[in-house]
């Protein structure tokens, strides 16, 4: 069975959901194809998760100065990768939530269900 679109976005980086709702707030019939996660690597694999890993990273780095920050603290400061790990893969919030793919296009209101892979012939 073919279906007709007026436009086919080929995956979810940081453009295809912006351009997807867009489009579909003027009216057109848009489908949007994602091969792997909702959000591309910027929020999966990139820029978000390395910037908590770095986070937690500069949190211990200044608990372990307290002293020159004007505050004290009863034992050492270790680092729980395991929990570090949980907080970068998300604890479901911003990129766990759209990893389900369950959160549809918000502006559009349109379905998403992932994985599909697009191939252009
Ligand atoms: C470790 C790391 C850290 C980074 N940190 C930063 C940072 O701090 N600041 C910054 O500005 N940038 C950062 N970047 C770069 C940033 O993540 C990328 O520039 C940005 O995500 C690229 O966006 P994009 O939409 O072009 O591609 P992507 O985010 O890769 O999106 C492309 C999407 O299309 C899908 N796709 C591709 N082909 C098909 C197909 N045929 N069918 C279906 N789906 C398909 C893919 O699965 C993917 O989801 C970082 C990158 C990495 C790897």
């Amino acid at each position: 069975m073919s279906k007709q679109y007026d436009a086919i976005i080929i995956g979810t980086g940081q453009s295809g959901p912006a351009l997807a709702a867009r489009l579909a707030k003027e009216g057109m019939k848009v489908a949007i194809i994602e091969r792997k996660l909702f959000g591309g690597t910027c929020v999966n694999t990139g820029c978000i998760p390395t910037k908590t890993l770095v986070s937690s990273a500069r949190a211990a780095h200044v608990a372990r100065r307290g002293d020159e920050f004007g505050f004290t603290h009863d034992g050492s400061v270790t680092v729980d990768m395991k929990r570090v790990k949980e907080r970068k893969d998300g604890g479901g919030r911003l990129y766990g939530r759209n990893r389900s793919g369950e959160t549809g296009l918000p502006a559009s209101g349109h379905p998403f269900r992932p994985p599909g892979h697009s191939h252009l012939l």
